[in-house]
């Protein structure tokens, strides 16, 4: 059998498993609604346009302004051939407002959190992860263990107590790292920083929290976790995150801490030394999303607002989704065929939410991931609520 033929068999048993996932194109601006290719205007309910940032005329000005004034992008990587100011004007934004030192830009958070453990890490050290964080972190891990050979640890999802054993049992390793989400991507539910960040104090670990779905989100002024529980500023702690989500949804992501270890990533961690810097668009952007966030925290209320209405007007109609205080609303259903039958349906009254089935979530707990934006209207979220009563009583669920 040919290479291709082999890779179109595979993706036909993706297929007959029901876990072939089709590109939806829209052809408008990412918004509360948007114009979808052959199906018309649709609510969106699977965005991470937290704050409805995407298309706010002063981000979008903002990057037609760096593009003006850039150009397109550097040409090769930042130490070669050097930097924008706007990169250092972003980075100097991002980490006042996660309440860091300093920060460092990457061209996604998958890369900014790819070059924290193979940088960081080496023998004699250990990353101690949660179950459930998000690929980025466990491929981040992966590849230093493989480069470093440091050593690595999972604790069940949120178990303080286990995470204990693990730094009992990693007490003669020289750093203990601790990884976690801030907001866990498909429950929606908060790591549990104070908890944490004392277990870390007690066994001198380092922590580091992936904000990607935090930065923006949670806290009253959108800081993240740590502001959250009110800690922001206060521990010693390292925040990846990205600005492909809440913060102007283009792409990019970054590394805040101390000074020293945004240096140290600078010289060493390999997606810095041999990748491209944020192109000037997506970085005008992000600093203007930044600034707009500062600017607007009212955006942060509407978009908690929504989540609780939403979230209620759901359980009303006798769904069950799952309990939390995030814009991240699950319904669990079951099974994949389920999940995609769910979503299917929904797409079809006009309300795009995507199904998830395993391996992306256990066995058992296919869900839709419903995800609100402080762009909806309360008419759009009652529009998707409609939706769902009719596709909920069709299918039995409610
Ligand atoms: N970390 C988390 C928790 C995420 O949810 C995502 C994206 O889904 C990423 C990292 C990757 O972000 P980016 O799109 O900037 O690579």
């Amino acid at each position: 059998m040919s290479f291709a033929a082999r890779l179109a068999s595979e993706l036909d048993q993706f297929k007959r498993d029901g876990v072939y996932k089709r590109l939806n194109y829209l052809a408008s601006p990412q918004a509360a609604r948007v114009r979808m290719e052959g199906r018309g205007d649709v609510v969106i309910l699977s965005s991470n346009n937290y704050l409805g940032l995407c298309s706010v005329p002063e981000v979008v000005e903002a990057g037609k302004r760096a593009l003006d004034q850039y150009g397109a992008g550097t040409g090769s990587v930042r130490f070669i051939c050097g930097t924008f100011t706007i990169h250092r004007e972003l980075e100097a934004a991002l980490a006042r407002f996660v309440g860091c030192e300093s920060s460092l830009t990457y061209v996604s958070c998958w890369n900014a959190n790819e070059g924290l453990c193979p940088t960081l890490l080496g023998e004699q050290d250990i990353v101690i992860s949660d179950q459930l964080n998000h690929a980025s972190i466990i491929d981040s891990i992966r590849l230093a263990k493989t480069i470093t050979k440091c050593q690595t640890a999972v604790y069940r999802h949120s178990d303080m107590a286990d995470l204990e054993e693990r730094l009992k049992a990693a007490r003669d390793c020289r750093l203990r790292l601790i990884f976690s989400d801030g907001i866990f991507s498909m429950e929606g539910d908060i790591a549990k920083l104070p908890d944490i960040a004392a277990l870390a104090r007690k066994y001198d670990a380092v922590v580091a929290i992936d904000d990607s779905h935090a930065t923006g989100v949670l806290g009253q002024t959108g800081r993240g976790t740590a502001e959250h529980f009110r800690m922001l500023g206060e521990v010693d702690i390292i925040i990846t995150s990205t600005l492909g989500k809440a913060l102007g949804g283009a792409a990019g992501g970054f590394t805040a801490g101390p000074a020293a270890l945004t240096d140290y990533l600078t010289q060493r961690s390999r997606p810095q030394l041999f990748s491209n810097a944020l192109p000037p668009t997506v970085a005008g952007s992000a600093l203007a999303a930044v600034r707009y966030v500062e600017q607007h925290p009212e955006l942060v209320r509407r978009l908690h607002e929504n989540a609780r209405y939403f979230r209620a007007q759901l359980t009303a109609l006798g769904f069950k989704p799952l309990e939390g205080e995030t814009p991240i609303v699950p319904v669990i259903l079951g099974e994949t065929a389920q999940a995609i039958q769910m979503s299917e349906r929904l797409l079809g009254e006009g309300v795009f939410v995507t199904g998830f089935g395993y391996p992306v979530v256990p066995q058992g707990q296919a869900r839709v991931r419903c995800q609100l934006s402080a762009g909806h209207t309360r008419d759009d979220l009652d529009f998707a609520l409609q939706a769902f009563r009719r596709v909920g009583a069709k299918l039995g669920l409610i």
